[in-house]
Order: structure tokens, then C-alpha cells, then sequence
């Protein structure tokens, strides 16, 4: 009877996974094109120095996300496609996309805010990224101390030794590397040892928890605290209400980066923090820029 059962779940199952393998060929297809057809676009998520409230967390940054608009699927999120792309090498291409977009747009604001650009683990170890960070810094002209690079932890599991090399090369050329999701895979405290991030970004996971999960809590102030210890700064990602943000902030987090403080929208939604305010101001910033 068990037998039969699996049996037929079998049968179930198979139909679905063959469609699955198709959405995802099909899917994969309309990626390849989604560059050229102007369908990928980024938006664009406050990171703020961390205060009690939100008018007290002065805006020092933003890290740029992707998003697909996909022709007839609309919007498709990058949970889905980066992973896809990874798999697919397609990232490579969309990486350059996606830093000499941030880069060129970081360029253009008035006010020289930060900008945090995601790197992938197949960008990151199989792309010449100590070369390509470097040509389009100087294509840009955005000055380096301004850009930083979030890297998971996953990057740096596949090889040692290589991956410490770039970051060092990374790190020549003046700009600021990020460790992201902190706490959610396998990091291990001889990373940070062996690694120079500038930045620990501590996972959603322990900040949703904060005030629900005392556990949460003692995890998040060790964090800060051992990241201090290390000379990193610490970022609290997806902070969303205000008894999380004046916990961090009590407890001396560096920034914050969630809802409460602002969601990723295109960067028309934050002209003012980036101290632009007409049209005209945009075109003479970018000719200076260019300069
Ligand atoms: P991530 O780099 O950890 O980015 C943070 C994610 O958390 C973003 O999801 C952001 O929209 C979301 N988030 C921010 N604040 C909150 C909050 O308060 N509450 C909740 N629930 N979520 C919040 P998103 O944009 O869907 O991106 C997901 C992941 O996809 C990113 O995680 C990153 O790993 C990857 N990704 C996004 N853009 C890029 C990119 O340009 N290149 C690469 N390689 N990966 C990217
Ligand atoms: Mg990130
Ligand atoms: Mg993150
Ligand atoms: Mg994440």
C-alpha cells in the first residue's frame, strides 16, 4: 500500500516538475533579453545612521536592488532571478549592468551619498570584478571611497584564498566591502577574522525577532559588539518598526536599512535626500560629473 502510494505520488509530482522546468527554460530566455528590452531597472532603499527615531537617522546612504519587469509576468522578483541568471551565467552580463548603473547614477546626485551594490558569488569569484569595479569607477567618475559592495558569506566558502585576494584587490582600489546576511548561512567567526569587510549587515531574521525572541536580542548586541571589536561597522537590515530601530540604536548600531525608514523605490522617490530638486539641477550635476 505504501508502495503504491509513493508510487503515485510519483506520477503526481512529475508533471509539475517537468512544467516547473519549463517556466524555468522559458523564464531564463526572456532573462537573456531582459537587458537589452530595458526590462531590468533598479530601485533604491535608504540607509540611515541610527537614531532614536526616524528623524533623528540622518540618511548617509543607499543600496541599490534589482527589478525585472517582466513583459507579460510583470514584476519578478530578484529571489527569483538572480539566482537564475547565477545558474545560467547571465549574472556576469548583469552585473556590469547593474554597478555601472548604480555607479553612474550614484554620480549624479548633489549630495555624495553612499551607494552599496550587491555582488554575486559567480560575479564575484568567476568575472574579473577587481577590473571591471575599476573601469567603471573611472567610467563614472563616482569617487571610490563612495561605493561599497555587499558580498554574502557564501562567496567566500568556495575559496579561501582566492576569495581573501580580491577582497584585498577590492579594497586597493578605495572602496568599502560589506558583509551581508550576517547570521542567516554558515558564517563563521574566523571570516570576520580573516576577512577586511568594513561592514557587518546583520540579517533580517534576528531584527524581525528584536522584542518577540529575547534570543534575537542577545544575538544582535553581540554582533555589534564583536563587530566594534573588529573595527566594522554594523548595519541592521529590515528594521521595520520603532521599537526595533531604538533598540539599535540604544545598543549602538551603526545604520539602519528597513521599511520604517523608507522601502526601495526608484531614485525619483528620494531626489530631495540626494539634494535634487528640479530637473535642471540633474543635468548640471551630470555635467560635472562628466567634467
Ligand atoms: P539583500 O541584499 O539582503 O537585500 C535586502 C532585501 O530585503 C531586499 O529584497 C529588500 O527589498 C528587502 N527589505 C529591505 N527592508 C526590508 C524590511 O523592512 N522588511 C522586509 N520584509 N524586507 C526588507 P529584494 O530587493 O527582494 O532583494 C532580495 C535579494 O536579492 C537581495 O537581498 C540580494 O541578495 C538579491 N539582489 C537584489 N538586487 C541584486 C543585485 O543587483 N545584484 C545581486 N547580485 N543580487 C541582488
Ligand atoms: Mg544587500
Ligand atoms: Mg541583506
Ligand atoms: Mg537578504
Amino acid at each position: 500500500r505504501a508502495k503504491q502510494k509513493s508510487r503515485g505520488s510519483i506520477s503526481i509530482f512529475a508533471p509539475e516538475m517537468d512544467q516547473q522546468i519549463r517556466d524555468r527554460r522559458v523564464l531564463h530566455q526572456d532573462l537573456s533579453m531582459a537587458i537589452r528590452n530595458g526590462e531590468l531597472s533598479l530601485h533604491y532603499q535608504p540607509q540611515a545612521a541610527s537614531g532614536a527615531t526616524i528623524a533623528a537617522s540622518k540618511v548617509i546612504g543607499f543600496e541599490a536592488l534589482a527589478r525585472w519587469m517582466h513583459p507579460m509576468r510583470g514584476f519578478v522578483s530578484p529571489g527569483e532571478f538572480i539566482p537564475l541568471a547565477e545558474e545560467s551565467g547571465l549574472i556576469v552580463e548583469m552585473g556590469v549592468w547593474i554597478l555601472r548603473e548604480a555607479c553612474r547614477e550614484a554620480a549624479s546626485w548633489p549630495v555624495p551619498m553612499q551607494i552599496a551594490v550587491n555582488l554575486s558569488p559567480a560575479q564575484f569569484m568567476h568575472g574579473d570584478v577587481v577590473s571591471l569595479v575599476h573601469s567603471i569607477l573611472l567610467e563614472t567618475g563616482l569617487a571610490p571611497d563612495r561605493l561599497e559592495l555587499e558580498i554574502t558569506e557564501g562567496v567566500l566558502i568556495e575559496d579561501f584564498d582566492r576569495g581573501l585576494a580580491l577582497l584585498r584587490r577590492l579594497k586597493a582600489l578605495g572602496v568599502r566591502i560589506s558583509m551581508d546576511d550576517f547570521g542567516s548561512g554558515y558564517s563563521s567567526l574566523s571570516y570576520l577574522q580573516a576577512f577586511p569587510f568594513d561592514k557587518i549587515k546583520i540579517d533580517r531574521a534576528f531584527v524581525m525577532n528584536l522584542g518577540r525572541n529575547p534570543q534575537s536580542a542577545a544575538i544582535v548586541r553581540a554582533v555589534i559588539d564583536l563587530g566594534h571589536g573588529l573595527e566594522m561597522s554594523i548595519v541592521a537590515e529590515g528594521v521595520e518598526t520603532q521599537e526595533q530601530l531604538s533598540f539599535l540604536s540604544d545598543e549602538g548600531c551603526d545604520a539602519v536599512q528597513g521599511y520604517f525608514l523608507g522601502k526601495p523605490q526608484p531614485i525619483g522617490h528620494y531626489d530631495a535626500l540626494v539634494g535634487r530638486s528640479a530637473a535642471k539641477g540633474v543635468e548640471s550635476e551630470r555635467k560635472l560629473a562628466s567634467a
